[in-house]
């Protein structure tokens, strides 16, 4: 078989420890024999990081923002530990916080599902993904506890001189009391992100807040929204997918007696605790994906998990692992997908259909990772080791490109 080809390079975001290990099995077993690769590559590893000041994270971010495809390996958030470990000049910040920054990006999360593993929600058939707006409120508040009688304000002094002020509450005894806010411009960027994302995925979107209560605050989010979408509508109606938006309880009422297949945004908070509950009932964290999209449309994917260091440290000590590398190929054939449809190549498109296709084959005839043994009903599984699940693939996607 001849390879397929590319023509504009992937950026190429290496990390850490066992999905380290895992990023190089995928592309030797996967993609090196039956794709022409072209990537431009960055070592986000933690040691290389360091040797740069952290400017390959932001070199890696710069090239994302030029080529628009970029697929990420998790990488390490140092500590304290890690400090010592690594024998770090600096505590770095988190890679994925500064990526996200320069991209001004919003993550959208989605499980890969498969027939034997029942989600929680007996409902769900298909995932659900949700978008979690990355910027304020709760995230960037500012609190007091009060303990004796007095009046609390909210204050806004105008660089023009105009000055508001509104009475929060009244004290007649101690209590608490607590200042948000958000930004017209990130709000429209996440609107942005969260309407390319849906067109990218032909899916419908749901968005919810609190309207009815907080009229000004929340107010603001839906009427963002609406005037966001505006410059979507009629791509959404060539599309065949909508955009929905209801209260936030609403939302939740109608998501749990839904059958899934569609994307979620959500508010900081909301996100927050809405991403752990989805995930958790669809199962596995090893089983999930993750998307970083920038509001003009330029898509960093990887896996959500971790670089999964309880797994690396007995690699290392020369045991077998059973580490699942299923998010980690789903980035790669995200991004061959973007990158495919970008550049009007369907041989890549097709290869990305068919990587993602070949990995349902080999979950469905029962062949596992171990993390995945006690989820799945109605099948045997047998859990194979990493390198053993990757060539399990292998075989199946040799087949299915008859190469
Ligand atoms: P983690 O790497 O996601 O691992 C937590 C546990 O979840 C693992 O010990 C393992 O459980 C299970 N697990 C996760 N992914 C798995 C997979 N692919 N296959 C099988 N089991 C899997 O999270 P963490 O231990 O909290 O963090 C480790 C490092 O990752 C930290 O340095 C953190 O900074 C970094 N991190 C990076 C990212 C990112 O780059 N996006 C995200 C999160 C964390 P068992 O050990 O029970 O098998
Ligand atoms: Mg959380």
């Amino acid at each position: 078989m001849e390879k397929i080809k590319m023509t504009t390079p992937l950026v190429e975001m290496d990390g850490d420890e066992m999905t380290r290990i895992l990023w190089q099995m995928i592309k030797d077993e996967l993609i090196l024999p039956f794709v022409d690769l072209k990537t431009e590559y960055y070592d986000l590893g933690l040691p290389y990081r360091d040797k740069t000041s952290d400017q390959v994270t932001v070199d890696s971010a710069n090239a994302t923002k030029k080529y628009g495809v970029a697929v990420k390996c998790a990488t390490i958030t140092p500590n304290v530990q890690r400090m010592s470990e690594y024998n770090l000049h600096e505590m770095w910040k988190s890679p994925n916080g500064t990526i996200r920054a320069m991209l001004d990006g919003t993550v959208f999360r989605t499980p890969i599902t498969i027939p034997s593993i029942h989600p929680a929600v007996k409902f769900w058939k298909k995932p659900i993904t949700i978008a979690r707006h990355a910027y304020g409120d709760v995230y960037r508040d500012v609190e007091l506890q009060v303990n004796e009688p007095g009046v609390a304000k909210l204050v806004f002094e105008g660089e023009s001189g105009k000055k508001e002020e509104v009475v929060v509450h009244e004290f007649k005894g101690p209590g608490v009391l607590m200042g948000q806010h958000n930004l017209d411009k990130s709000i429209r960027s996440f609107a942005h992100s969260c309407f390319q994302y849906a067109l990218s995925v032909k899916q419908t979107i749901w968005f919810a807040t609190k309207d009815t209560i907080s009229k000004k605050y929340d107010g603001r989010f839906k009427a963002i929204f609406e005037e966001v979408f505006q410059e979507y509508k009629e791509r959404f109606e060539a599309a065949g997918i909508e955009y929905f938006y209801t209260l936030i309880d609403d939302a939740v009422a109608r998501v749990m007696r839904s059958e899934g297949g569609f994307i979620w945004a959500c508010k900081n908070y909301d996100g927050d605790v809405m991403s752990d509950m989805v995930s958790t009932a669809f199962g596995s964290l090893a089983m999930m994906t993750s998307v970083l999209v920038s509001p003009d449309g330029k898509y960093e994917y990887e896996a959500a998990h971790g670089t999964v260091t309880r797994h690396y440290y007995k690699y290392l000590k020369g045991e077998e692992t059973s580490t699942n590398p299923m998010a980690t190929i789903f980035a790669w054939s995200g991004a061959f997908r973007k990158r495919g449809e970008l550049d009007n190549l369907p041989e890549l498109v097709n290869y990305a259909d068919q990587l993602e296709a070949a990995c349902f084959d080999t979950l469905n005839e029962g062949l596992v990772t171990k993390d995945l043994v006690n989820l799945m009903e109605g099948i045997t599984p047998k859990a194979l080791t990493s390198l053993e699940f990757l060539r399990a693939i292998r075989e199946r996607l040799a087949t299915r490109l008859g190469a």
